[in-house]
């Protein structure tokens, strides 16, 4: 479970970094009523209605990408061919996948009745629930914005987003564009941080879908608990990469870097630690380092591949975990810049705080294990992580891992990857988080399955009623 240290500005703002501009409290009801009216009129429903506001989301992202990419590079220094990938290309192919797939989702399904229940139909129908919260981290700011959005829009609903107020330039570009392609009465924007968030968790939705910390979570659930509010928890903690004796250790190197360094680190995802059978140890370090410099040079600061510490409350959080272990390539900080270099540590303590906390940065602790039943008992003595990732030219080393364990998602011999097929539904399991979306499990998260049993009136046989008489009883017994 991560513990961060509370948020503070940059010390210098970057170049196009806008300030946010909360939502007043005193509005915030109104915008939800609005959702509520636009509801309950009936515009969300119709197939047609899903794939128009569908399509405006996307052009939040195919016309916005410049304005967000900038706004990402505000923010957090996100490389623009990240940004565009991981913010922006992943949540199209999302929306095309939804947009695609809808008419058959929607389509009721049919079920066959027991006899005792002939003549008839019954059918499960997928409904809306009403007005959906969709609350955001700063990450992958628009990802998990407008990710989630499109989830409740397909299964029509209205929704109403808060983006984080720690990405403020994407919060409000963001809230720019929405405006401007989206009606903004089924979608819409409150702005702000823990005092704008309160208020509008005060307000009844009828699905709340959070994603951010699991502090933050228990806050949510608490709130949701009082309307009876069903949410989804995508959370984090500490996701395992497994490297055993027989894994191809210079792709499982140059792959564990690739998902641990994107983004700084700072991925819900990314292999927070990894547990290397202690025969490759040392071939795997050499490799990883050799993978790292590959990647960003011998100066990650002039790499224009590499992102930055989102703010100076969680690059003091960070710096902590560089004195906790032995340092073997990287180090190098710049609180100025809010840089942290790719770091990998060795020799860490199992009680220490980067062994317990959720990382969330560049820092990449390395334990060594005797064995893969070393690597399982290590990952069981922990919470169930939002991923896990297993390493192996074997497909029984790696299968045997997967039954042993239990994570929100998996990858065998790569990291990350998962998250960007949307015929995977993404979520957590335990502390990692509840329920899960994307592709059709976002459509089934936002919609209620209501199951619909129609009889004819034609045919109305007397057994079913009283009096029950010997024969009926007969009858009942050998039907039911
Ligand atoms: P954050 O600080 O942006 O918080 C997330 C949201 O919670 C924000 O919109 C914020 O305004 C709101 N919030 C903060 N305090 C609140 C309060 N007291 N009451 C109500 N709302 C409040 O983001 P974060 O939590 O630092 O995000 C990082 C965490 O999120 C990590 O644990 C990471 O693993 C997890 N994460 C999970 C996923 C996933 O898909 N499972 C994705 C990204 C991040």
């Amino acid at each position: 479970m991560s513990s961060y240290a509370p948020a503070t500005p940059s010390p210098t703002p970057p170049v196009g970094h806008l300030d946010l501009v909360p939502t007043p409290t005193g509005d915030i009801p109104t915008i939800v009523d609005a959702a509520r009216a636009a509801y309950d009129h009936g515009v969300t429903r119709s197939y047609d209605a899903r794939i128009a506001r569908l399509r405006a989301l996307r052009a939040v992202l195919v016309d916005g990408e410049a304005e967000l990419l900038e706004a990402l590079r505000a923010d957090l220094r996100k490389p623009d061919i990240e940004g565009w990938a991981t913010d922006i290309a992943v949540t199209i192919g999302e929306i095309d996948f939804m947009m695609k797939h809808l008419r058959r989702w929607m389509r009721p399904e049919r079920v066959r009745l027991p006899l005792a229940s002939m003549p008839g139909r019954a059918r499960v129908v997928r409904e809306p629930l009403g007005v959906a919260l969709v609350i955001a981290p700063w990450n992958y700011p628009v990802q998990l914005m407008i990710g989630p959005m499109a989830a409740a829009i397909a299964a029509g609903n209205a929704v109403v987003g808060k983006p984080s107020e720690l990405a403020p330039t994407v919060a409000t570009t963001l809230g720019t564009l929405i405006a401007r392609h989206l009606p903004g009465d089924e979608v819409g924007i409150v702005q702000g941080g823990v005092e704008e968030t309160t208020v509008l968790l005060e307000q009844r939705f009828d699905h709340i879908l959070y994603t951010g910390n699991g502090r933050v979570a228990r806050v949510v659930m608490e709130a949701a608990a009082k309307h009876l509010t069903p949410v989804t928890l995508e959370l984090g903690g500490k996701s395992p990469a497994i490297v055993a004796a027989d894994a191809d250790v210079a792709t499982a190197a140059k792959r564990i870097a690739w998902g641990k360094f994107l983004n700084a680190g700072q991925t819900c995802i990314a292999p927070d630690h990894v547990l290397v059978d202690r025969r490759v140890e040392a071939a795997f370090n050499d490799a990883l380092v050799g993978a790292i410099s590959e990647f960003y040079g011998v100066d990650p600061r002039q790499s224009p591949d590499y992102a930055r510490i989102v703010n100076a409350g969680h690059f003091r959080r960070l710096e902590k975990y560089l004195g906790e272990g032995q340092v073997i390539h990287g180090g190098e900080t710049d609180a100025d810049d809010l840089f942290i270099s790719p770091t990998v540590i060795t020799d860490v303590e199992p009680g220490a705080a980067v062994m317990t906390d959720e990382i969330f940065g560049p820092v990449l602790p390395i334990v060594a294990v005797d064995d893969v039943e070393a690597a399982i008992a290590h990952v069981n003595a922990h919470d169930k992580p939002l991923a896990l990732y297993v390493f192996s030219r074997s497909r029984a080393t790696s299968d045997r891992v997967l039954a042993a364990t239990s994570s929100g998602g998996a990858c065998v011999n790569h990291v990350v990857y998962h998250v960007a097929a949307p015929g995977l539904p993404f979520g957590g399991v335990g502390p990692s988080g509840m329920g899960a979306y994307h592709g059709r499990a976002g459509f089934e998260t936002f919609s209620h399955r209501r199951s619909v049993l129609s009889k004819p009136t034609t045919i109305d046989p007397p057994v079913a009623y009283p009096p029950f008489t010997e024969a009926k009883k007969r009858l009942i017994r050998r039907f039911l």
